[in-house]
């Protein structure tokens, strides 16, 4: 249920993918006036699977949306979860499983990104969503005026007071940020081959582990392979990764020219994984024949803040991130909860804005920059590179404390934490409400 309108001051958000959305939908639940533009024509995903751990299904659940998630996926998609890890090479042995014994009371959810985005669309109100609004410059609108103007590519401009960019990691809001050209987006090193693959195919090809109730995870030296399944077991998300260990992020660009994305013919990953065991070469058998292959990029280095004045950063303009923990999506959604519990606090008024926005910063950054850390430490390990190399047991102990550290997160404690900075600062009036 929404509360009415009780604030002096304005949001928008540039962005509406699900960090952006899933703000625009707290902020008005909270009673913030809140407008979110967005580049494209209308809401979209890309044709993936996406996993939410259980602290990122604790926000859904917290912003009222994860009912709406769940209408419109197969109950049994919210469980406990976990990985069970392959050894990639010889005939595919079970290494190792994370995630099952510790919490079997938290869940998540995997599902494919499109049915994410049709469960959220609805709950926003039609009215605060602009499309083909490209952000190009944002800029104070008045000498001494804490106002801020967005520009759109379109030559039409929009005067707010709070600026959220959940823009992505070819954010336009970042400059305004770090007050300075960005230059914070770096090429990982790591290649992503992503396809949906029909179960009953693999089945066909003679594929043989166990895939339709839990993710499993292929290990093997520079590369491994995510496989979980979505549509109730139905499709198969798969995702192949290739990287270099030798180059540090950011020293090296991609050739001018190469795109992010693109289609390859299947048999450019089939090259990278020649010699692995038969379950990776059933599963070559029933990949797209043209996969995408992803050249993911980071923001690296770290942003010193998420905020400058009026204007906040959250998702992965803010601190886009390998998608080795499967974590990125879900670091967007703590931030949108984190800022939009601390905008929609009753004691937040225009004149306290800038600290409220600045605690959002203090508060996120150095979660959602641990979990960053985490992401790039835990594909080192799948692909043999940590410092037990392939040692089973090191492996599934560094891997349950990251997982640890991602999912068994309690974000109230944050916002709790938040709320008495802010009294303490004196921007809130030391009061209970
Ligand atoms: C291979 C891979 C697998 C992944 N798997 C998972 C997973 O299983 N679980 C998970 O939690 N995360 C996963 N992630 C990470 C996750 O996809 C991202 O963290 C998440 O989508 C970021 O959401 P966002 O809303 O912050 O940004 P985006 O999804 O990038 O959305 C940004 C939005 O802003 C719009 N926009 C861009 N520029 C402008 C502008 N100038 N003006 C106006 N609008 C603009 C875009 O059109 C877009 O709609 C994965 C990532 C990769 C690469």
């Amino acid at each position: 249920m929404d509360t009415p309108p009780n604030k002096d001051f304005e949001v928008a958000i540039v962005g509406g993918g699900v960090s952006g959305l899933v703000c625009a939908i707290a902020l008005q639940r909270a009673g913030v006036p809140v407008q979110l533009f967005e580049a494209a024509a209308a809401f979209g995903e890309i044709g993936a699977g996406i996993g939410l751990g259980s602290n990122a299904v604790r926000v859904l659940k917290a912003v009222g949306l994860l009912d709406e998630v769940l209408k419109k996926i197969h109950p049994s998609e919210l469980r406990t979860r976990g990985f069970i890890y392959y050894n990639g090479l010889g005939d595919n042995q079970e290494v190792f499983a994370v995630g099952y014994d510790a919490h079997p009371e938290d869940k998540g959810i995997g599902m494919h990104r499109a049915i994410f985005l049709e469960a959220l669309v609805p709950v926003l109100e039609p009215q605060r969503a602009h499309f083909n609004k490209r952000c190009t410059s944002i800029v104070r609108s008045a000498q001494g005026s804490r106002r801020l103007v967005i520009n759109f590519q379109d030559g039409t401009s929009h005067e707010t007071d709070v600026v959220i960019g959940a823009d992505g990691i070819k954010s336009a809001v970042r400059s305004f940020v770090l007050d300075a050209p960005d230059d914070r987006v770096a090429f990982s090193n790591t290649v992503a081959y992503r396809g949906l693959v029909p179960y009953k195919d693999l089945q066909e090809a003679g594929f043989k582990t166990p895939v339709v109730q839990d993710p499993a995870c292929f290990v093997g030296p520079s590369k491994h392979f995510i496989l979980f399944p979505i549509k109730n077991g139905e499709v198969i998300n798969v995702v192949a990764f290739v990287a270099r260990y030798d180059i540090p992020i950011g020293s090296e660009k991609l050739p001018p020219g190469t795109p992010w994305v693109e289609t390859v013919p299947k048999e450019a990953m089939e090259k990278e994984y020649e010699g692995w065991g038969p379950d990776i070469a059933a599963l070559m058998k029933c990949m797209p024949e043209t996969p995408s292959k992803w050249s993911i990029h980071v923001v690296h280095p770290p942003l010193d803040s998420f905020v400058k004045g009026h204007v906040a950063l959250i998702g992965d303009a803010a601190h886009a991130m390998l998608p080795h923990l499967g974590a990125g999506a879900g670091q967007g959604l703590e931030d949108a909860y984190i800022i939009s519990r601390l905008l929609g606090h009753p004691e937040t008024q225009g004149d306290n804005l800038e600290a409220v926005l600045e605690t959002y910063s203090r508060i996120r950054r150095p979660r959602a920059q641990m979990v960053w850390s985490m992401s790039r430490a835990a594909g080192a390990v799948y692909d043999w590179q940590g410092a037990g190399g392939s040692d089973a047991e090191f492996m599934r102990e560094e891997l349950r404390s990251h997982y640890d550290y991602v999912w068994q997160y309690d974000i109230e404690a944050d916002v709790e934490h938040a709320i008495s900075e802010l009294r303490t600062k004196g921007a809130y009036v030391a009061h209970s409400v």
